[in-house]
């Protein structure tokens, strides 16, 4: 049930940013369910435009194409219907149309067919769409805490860009800015400052130049900042790993998705990594088996038998 608020009146943004907090909780351990917040953030995009509403066969083709690119491991699942329709619950969002909508036996969700053919109307609340009449910059600050929730930094930029939403700027706090630049130091020291994939290791000026300290077991899923949870990666390895485009095995050497199409002219693609080993660090601990038995399962993209 949804939380009620205290007394009458216009919402606030804590108030809405706890709520929409709460959506992402329904999850079972740290797996991270991509669909609900994707859901999200493409009706967040909507709104963003200065839409009221929108059709459900519009909001899924939207939410279909962010799953596929963005879903990890989940990327397969066409599964449009649950993530919109169940929103209703959480006290934000409607449906028009309902009695219109045919539900299948269990009478627990609609029947796709029907949803289909009725396409309802989906929209948030009356009182969550006017709260963003008067306030459209919030529309952003609820996109960052779902990005901030569920995804890797490394795909932020590109989920906002394929759901139309503008962003907040990032705000972050002291201690956080201290821990990331930590952890930094620590993963590029520990592997000389080179791509453990492809062993890059271009400087600019004497810096490190477009290499990352990648978290394997992605931070909003409660993975560590810790050398044992790191991977030094240059700038696309690292959005291919998050991206669920490649993993590493339990023997420790790359494995690329099927998924993967090579590039016309194909002179550096990922496929040529496939069956390398993964570089070990100069000291320090190797990466944990556990956390990338979780990037294995959560992110990569197992192509459909
Ligand atoms: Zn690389």
């Amino acid at each position: 049930m949804s939380e009620q608020r205290p007394g009458a009146g216009p919402i606030d943004l804590q108030w809405l940013r706890n709520r929409f907090a709460s959506l992402n909780r329904s999850r079972d351990g740290p797996e991270l369910a991509p669909h609900k917040p994707l859901a999200l953030l493409a009706a967040l995009g909507n709104a963003q435009r200065g839409d009221r509403s929108i059709r459900f066969n519009e909001l899924g083709h939207t939410l279909r194409r962010l799953i596929h690119s963005f879903g990890g491991a989940h990327w397969d699942s066409g599964n449009v219907r649950d993530p919109i329709w169940r929103l209703q619950t959480d006290g934000i969002w409607q449906v028009s149309d309902v009695h219109r909508i045919e539900m299948e036996a269990s009478k627990r969700r609609p029947s796709v067919v029907s949803l289909r053919h009725v396409n309802p109307e989906t929209y948030f609340t009356t009182e969550v769409v006017d709260a963003f009449r008067s306030h459209p910059e919030w529309i952003a600050v609820l996109a960052r805490d779902l990005l901030d929730a569920n995804f890797s930094p490394s795909l932020h930029a590109a989920i906002a860009h394929a759901a139309g939403i503008v962003l907040a700027p990032h705000r972050v706090s002291r201690t956080a800015l201290a821990r990331d630049a930590k952890f930094r130091n620590v993963v590029l020291d520990a592997y000389g400052s080179r791509c453990a994939i492809c062993g890059y290791d271009d400087q600019l000026g004497g810096d490190p130049l477009a290499l990352e300290a990648a978290h394997v077991q992605w931070h909003c899923a409660g993975g560590p900042s810790t050398l044992a949870n790191g991977l030094c990666l240059c700038a696309i390895h690292h959005v291919a790993f998050d991206s669920g485009a490649l993993c590493i095995s339990t023997e420790r050497v790359v494995v690329v998705s099927a998924d993967v199409k090579s590039g016309a002219r194909g002179s550096a693609t990922l496929a040529g990594f496939s069956g390398r080993p993964l570089a070990s660090p100069r000291h320090g601990d190797a990466v944990s088996q556990g956390f990338l038995e979780w990037h294995r399962k959560v992110r990569f993209r197992e192509p459909a038998a």
